[in-house]
């Protein structure tokens, strides 16, 4: 499952690669929208919204609506621009199988320069009205890598975490409700970081706006960079992380094993991430000890 910064990278990059550009071809392989005839529309903008990628397109005609293609990155999707992978550290490698295509664009800038876009394996495909655009991502919580981020978002994300005190906090960060952005990655992270066992109530967290602010700090952080870091990039190669995917390793800052848990919720969006990890010495306190395996 991605995680904020991911979407929003791609979002970039598919932005500066199609924005003002018109459509030359638009082939959805998704039933519900097989039929669109999108060829003459201009690329306004790609923007994300959560993990969600809005490309935004404004019609030949003015008499017509503005529509917006909607994709979600879900497990496994990825945008591709003219054969290049828009990759980042935690988006699996290699070519992709062509019967997992869901979307190709192309388009052509005034200057007569093409671009072609492809989405292999995104879900959700969708086109919508731009004016309602809410139906789809209106239930999101405040924006983890919104420009305008403010301490009004913040406060709202941290009563949103405290509405459910007896909810585990490694549940609560990933449900986008609350605030948007976080994936299994930052959520294993953000709990090693405060030294809170994920599965610990939100309610015995400790200090919500110290994990809202970190959350935030990360995500900005990371946004540009092809490689996630959360150690502050001081522990040289191999050293980004501090317990995701670390199991039976030890703990940078303890020397215990890290141990491998799980924690999921089969109603959280866009999710197996049942899997976390965790340091058992570092991640004391309330709550039950995640199913670890050791590894
Ligand atoms: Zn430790």
């Amino acid at each position: 499952m991605p995680e904020g910064d991911t979407v929003a990278r791609q979002c970039r990059i598919l932005h500066e690669a199609l924005a003002g550009a018109t459509l030359t071809g638009c082939d959805l392989r998704v039933p519900r929208a097989a039929t669109a005839d999108l060829v003459g529309w201009c690329v306004q903008e790609v923007r994300p919204r959560g993990k969600h990628l809005l490309l935004r397109l404004l019609p030949p005609s003015p008499g017509a609506v503005p529509l917006t293609l909607h994709t979600h990155l879900m497990m496994d999707g990825i945008w591709h621009v003219d054969g290049r992978a828009l990759r980042s550290s935690d988006t699996s490698a290699g070519p992709r199988p062509a019967a997992t295509i869901r979307a190709v664009l192309t388009a052509r800038h005034e200057d007569g320069r093409q671009t072609r876009a492809i989405a292999y394996d995104v879900k959700q495909v969708r086109l919508v009205r731009t004016a309602d655009e809410d139906s789809l991502v209106g239930h999101l919580g405040p924006d983890l890598l919104d420009p305008l981020w403010d301490d009004a978002h913040r406060e709202r994300a941290v009563q949103n975490l405290a509405a459910e005190p007896e909810r585990e906090i490694g549940l609560a960060l990933l449900d986008q409700r609350n605030l948007a952005g976080i994936g299994n990655i930052y959520r294993s992270e953000l709990c090693f970081l405060r030294r809170v066992h994920p599965a610990a109530p939100t309610g015995s967290a400790g200090d919500l706006r110290g994990f809202v602010d970190l959350a935030h700090r990360l995500l900005v952080l990371n946004q540009d960079r092809a490689v996630r870091v959360t150690t502050g990039g001081m522990l040289g190669r191999d050293g980004d992380l501090w317990v995701y995917g670390r199991g039976g390793r030890q703990c940078r800052r303890c020397r215990a094993r890290i141990q491998r848990g799980e924690l999921g919720d089969p109603r959280l969006e866009g999710t197996e991430p049942r899997v976390l990890w965790f340091c058992p010495r570092c991640q004391v306190g309330p709550g039950a000890p995640a199913r670890g395996t050791g590894r």
